[in-house]
């Protein structure tokens, strides 16, 4: 099974269509039919570990002042308690909840409303522990590993570049500012050389990496997907563009060829 970043931006992609969300769909079909998705967003970025492990997980509306008609989309996908259990075990030493109250929020419904639009597939979300550091988040993905030869999908849901600060909420045409560029750029560069260390590192990769990576829930996301890289891979960038000058829409598939 392959694993993919999802660039997610704008939760309103959840009601459009556009050459992200038309990508977004190209994944679903391109990717062999998973057994259940995991799913790492950037959205569930709390002092714990814990993977949601309810039958019928409830769609999360994680986000103020956008139209009512966001507010009542669902996202209806099956949880797996099951897999939840699993994936608690094979993150072992570290000690991984079970949580019975958080569902799925944007990172994840956003994107998924479009590559698996049926949402018959079960979902579960791995939450990102904010305590730690990055490291720690590129080991977790390692110890995910197993999962790819059991059919599930690993999603990680974030942004390379993410700054809200400077991203153009009515001008979404906007061209995208100079180091916004400059460091999908190096991104790009250091997955496609598989330069894993520099992007654990990413915080020291300057002026550029301070803009673009002011928080670091966004980034993290994708630290799971490179632990979860292998040599033989390849890389693709199912979707790319700068949304509002300063949100990287780059999603990135890792796999088999
Ligand atoms: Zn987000």
């Amino acid at each position: 099974m392959p694993v993919v970043f999802l660039g997610h931006g704008n939760p309103m992609n959840a009601l459009l269509q556009n050459r992200y969300t038309d990508g977004w769909a190209s994944i679903g079909r391109s990717v062999p039919h998973p057994k259940s998705v995991l799913a790492i967003s950037a959205h569930w970025y709390i002092p714990a570990s814990a993977v949601t492990a309810t039958l019928a997980p409830r769609t999360i509306h994680d986000f103020g002042g956008f139209p009512r008609e966001l507010y009542q989309v669902e996202y209806p996908a099956p949880g797996s308690p099951e897999l939840a259990r699993h994936i608690r075990d094979l993150l072992t030493p570290v000690s991984v909840g079970l949580d019975e109250n958080w569902g799925f929020d944007h990172g994840t419904w956003s994107v998924l409303k479009h590559v698996f639009p049926t949402a018959d597939i079960p979902v579960v979300q791995l939450s990102i522990d904010r305590r730690q550091p990055p490291v720690f988040h590129y080991e977790m993905g390692k110890r995910l590993a197993p999962l790819r030869e059991e059919g599930i999908l690993v999603v990680g849901s974030g942004n390379l570049v993410h700054n809200l600060q400077t991203y153009a909420w009515d001008r979404k045409e906007l061209q995208p500012f100079d180091w916004a560029v400059r460091f999908e750029n190096r991104v790009r560069e250091l997955l496609l050389s598989g330069d894993n260390a520099q992007l654990i590192a990413y915080e020291s990769l300057g002026h550029e990496a301070r803009l673009s990576v002011p928080t670091p829930d966004h980034f993290l996301p994708l630290l799971y997907i490179l632990g979860l890289r292998r040599d033989d891979d390849q890389i693709y960038f199912p979707v790319q563009g700068v949304d509002g000058g300063s949100v990287s829409m780059l999603s990135i598939q890792i796999g088999p060829h």
